[in-house]
């Protein structure tokens, strides 16, 4: 049995104030004794003071994004060493927002996750269809293609460190959700692609979240269902009530 992940994305949300006001909230109020794995993505400048504020918790923390290269002349940039020196052991890859403002390409992606990997950092992998896919009903093999150029040179011992994480771009900040059946359907198939690949010790084992407009009011019928391994929340996650709602949705 896969155990559930609930991961909160804060975006380019909340100061250092605010930073330390919603981590002291999440902590007051979330269970010491969830078995749900609980991460939150905060803004790299306030990384540092998360993984200190959440040292005796149950709340791990990720970072939004890292630069492929081990170090160099890349301004504004940060690298996976510099991630794992203060105490972040995981990172958000693919985020959609990323991939359409960013250029984030597969290739850029795939090499991202080869330096992630080399320094041990459990990745959340995102991807997801455009609204114009699904009506082109091209929107498998578009999944198909993201995980192929991304993921499929990885070894099978890689996957202990991945967590995919499926957001349709449509359901993203939009209050559109995928339905609990739209969401199940595309786990499945997306479980379905890893195994033909990589076989079932990995598609049994890798959690796939859900992500794009997950509330405290749709998250158990979606977390319900048998692919759907927890969520990835973007908005709901700013608000320690709800995202401690989205988390006891998992449990
Ligand atoms: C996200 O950005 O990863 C996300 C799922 O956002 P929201 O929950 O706001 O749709």
């Amino acid at each position: 049995m896969r155990d559930k992940i609930v991961a909160g994305n804060w975006k380019m949300h909340k100061n250092a104030e605010e930073t330390e006001d919603l981590l002291n909230e999440l902590i007051d109020k979330l269970p010491s004794d969830a078995a749900v794995h609980i991460i939150v993505a905060p803004s790299f400048v306030n990384l540092a003071s998360a993984v200190q504020h959440l040292e005796f918790t149950n709340i791990n923390v990720a970072a939004q994004n890292m630069h492929q290269a081990k170090s160099g002349a890349f301004t504004g940039e940060v690298s996976a060493e510099m991630l794992t020196g203060i105490g972040v052991n995981s990172v958000i890859l693919g985020h959609s927002e990323r991939r359409a403002y960013f250029n984030e390409t597969s290739e850029i992606l795939k090499n991202k996750v080869d330096a992630a990997l080399a320094n041990d950092l459990v990745i959340i992998f995102c991807f997801g269809e455009e609204l114009k896919d699904r009506q082109a009903n091209t929107h498998f093999d578009l999944i198909e293609k993201q995980l192929s150029e991304s993921l499929f040179h990885l070894q099978e011992k890689d996957w202990a460190n991945i967590i995919l994480a499926y957001e349709p771009v449509w359901a993203i900040g939009t209050g559109e959700t995928a339905s609990p059946e739209q969401a199940q359907e595309m786990h499945a198939f997306i479980r379905k692609t890893i195994d033909v690949k990589f076989g079932p010790a990995v598609s049994q084992n890798v959690a796939i979240l859900y992500g794009g407009s997950v509330k405290p009011d749709n998250a158990k019928e979606i977390f319900s269902k048998p692919d759907v391994d927890g969520g990835l929340i973007g908005g709901a996650a700013l608000k320690a009530d709800d995202f401690v709602a989205i988390v006891k949705a998992a449990m």
